[in-house]
């Protein structure tokens, strides 16, 4: 008898007798392209224009991008920056980038323009797309970026604007000598074929460097049961813009799984995505609760109701209980809430809708949809104290959360030292829970906690007691400094109307919150700072109320 190992090593095998794997993003394109050819994709335009095009037509355009990038002169492994909102030319230059060898290097555009530039220079684009409207922005600082050789406006020659970019073309005339027959490169398993920054409050933003293997698996597992909920008929509208963690993923789990694509472009308020959804029949909307919170109250305003909409998967901050619940009430939307960060791909854990929750009364239900959710296949989570001993998961005990996983970031762009520990575990700077089912809850960022006395206190569970309150509606809870206590609690309030009535709110939430966590003072604005992917600027609050309550 031979023996396994000898039979392999007879046909020079590494470890087993299966096919290699072709490690390109863009075989998801091409696979829509011959299999869901049709799969609508729909863009409300910069005009407010709502067009469609298909699987097929980003395909075959993607390989003309491809193949012009290569007449250009752009090399694998080189990184194109894009300046772009959610389109079906967003969706070509995601295959068309990364397909070729480069990196599809996602600018968040809502940054402040030095940061912008630093980003544009960390990651030495030599080919920048953009969106008309930014031409501006990048105008106004292009003398600081000299690796740029050209803008690429992501319009058609009839639609230029005047503009001094440096060798500026339309994205039409670009890709016009590409050439769709173009063949994707086979390329190695570990090629980078993404690049996103974090958000970077504190210092330089730092960069994240997807690759193809990571992507596809992480898609993969998106599309799994566990994953996002997606339904084979579903109308995914997708509201999270494509610089913030590829998308979430989207531009590449609806291709793979023949799921038409709703981009809403610019147009990010009440009327024009009420108008999107019931057009193209939404069934399944991806967005933050900033966002959602406009939408709910243009809704209530104008007695709108989202018929088509099945389910909403909301990220990127906590989802407070009365959006879950008024979701539910005012129009049947399922909430699934779900987890991750730039540094994970993002998916790491979702709150899908089981057989037992549809037992559970609307509160218990609510209730355990402002969890976080459970870790989807691939990726490990635990929590840990300040000493890194591991800590229970009994859903009481909470610490630094701490991931692994392929698709979790090992090490920041450009930097030498790796950003994980020796077992490959990554410190997510996110304080949370795990309970004995494995729901993960987001207690606060790590920097965001306040501490009373010694004691803790998430700002995320007042936040979401007193978002209840029926004339607030946006609360933040930061924390201040206090001579007595060393910080104290203060709530910030966005009023839902005229009432400012601080006893009421005070009144409202007695009984619901532990004694010691009453925040000390209620101050009223008229909106929250927010930052470039629409999370609270707690750090700018806290630097403004430092001495509110040391008067
Ligand atoms: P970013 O890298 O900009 O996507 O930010 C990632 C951070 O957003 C996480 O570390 C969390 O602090 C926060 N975050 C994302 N999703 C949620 C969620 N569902 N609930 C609470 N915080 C979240």
């Amino acid at each position: 008898m031979v023996s396994l190992s000898s039979y392999i090593k007879k046909l020079g095998e590494k470890m087993s007798n299966m096919q290699p794997w072709k490690q390109n993003v863009a075989s998801i394109i091409d696979f829509a392209e011959k299999i869901f050819p049709d799969v609508e994709v729909v863009t409300r335009e910069l005009s407010g224009k709502i067009s469609t095009t298909n699987y097929k037509n980003i395909s075959l355009r993607a390989k003309k991008l491809g193949s012009a990038l290569e007449k250009f002169g752009i090399e694998k492994e080189q990184c194109v920056g894009s300046l772009a909102l959610n389109t079906f030319r967003n969706m070509e230059m995601y295959y068309g980038i990364s397909g070729m060898g480069a990196v599809m290097h996602t600018i968040n555009f809502r940054l402040h323009p030095e940061q912008v530039v630093y980003i544009i220079n960390h990651a030495e684009n030599r080919l920048i797309f953009l969106e008309p409207v930014f031409a501006p922005l990048l105008e106004a600082v292009q003398d600081k970026c000299p690796m740029v050789e050209k803008f690429v406006l992501l319009c058609a020659k009839e639609e230029m604007p005047e503009t001094n970019l440096k060798d500026a073309v339309s994205y039409e005339e670009f890709i016009e000598n590409g050439d769709e027959s173009y063949t994707w490169p086979e390329l190695e398993e570990d090629a980078p074929c993404g690049l996103c920054y974090t958000s970077g409050t504190t210092g330089n933003p730092k960069g994240v460097l997807y690759s193809h293997k990571s992507t596809l698996l992480h898609a993969w597992a998106g599309s799994s049961a566990n994953g996002l909920g997606l339904q084979k008929n579903d109308s995914i509208l997708m509201v999270v813009p494509m610089f913030h963690v590829m998308g979430w993923g989207l531009p590449y789990l609806a291709p793979m799984n023949g799921i038409k694509l709703v981009l809403p472009g610019m147009g990010m308020d009440g009327a024009a995505l009420t108008e999107l959804i019931e057009k193209e029949s939404v069934t399944l909307a991806f967005g933050v609760p900033t966002i959602w919170l406009g939408l709910l109250n243009y809704c209530k305003e104008n007695n709108i109701k989202l018929e088509s909409v099945k389910q909403t998967i909301i990220g990127g901050s906590a989802v407070p209980y009365s959006m879950i619940k008024q979701f539910d009430e005012e129009h049947d939307i399922n909430v699934i809430q779900g987890w991750g960060m730039t540094e994970t791909s993002p998916l790491a854990t979702a709150n899908l809708k089981t057989p037992a929750m549809e037992k559970l009364s609307k509160d218990e239900l609510y209730k355990l949809q402002t969890k976080q959710g459970k870790p989807i296949y691939g990726v490990e989570l635990k929590i840990v104290d300040d000493e890194g001993s591991v800590l229970p998961n009994d859903g009481e005990a909470f610490g630094r959360l701490l991931i692994r996983g392929p698709w979790i970031n090992k090490r920041y762009y450009k930097f030498e030292e790796d950003a994980v520990d020796a077992d490959g575990w990554f410190d997510t700077g996110d304080i949370s829970t795990i309970d004995s089912e494995g729901y993960m809850t987001i207690v606060d960022r790590a920097k965001d906690v306040i501490k009373s006395g010694g004691e803790w206190i998430s700002s995320v569970d007042l936040e979401n007691v007193a978002q209840g309150h029926p004339d607030i509606m946006q609360a933040c809870v930061i924390g201040v400094a206090h001579p007595k206590w060393d910080e104290r609690p203060l709530l910030l309030v966005v009023p839902a109307n005229d009432k400012k009535d601080k006893d009421d709110i005070f009144g409202y939430l007695d009984g619901k919150i532990a004694k010691w966590w009453k925040p000390d003072d209620i101050v009223f604005l008229e909106e929250l700072p927010l930052g470039a992917t629409g999370k609270v600027l707690k750090v700018n609050l806290r630097d403004q109320y430092k001495d509110h309550l040391m008067s």
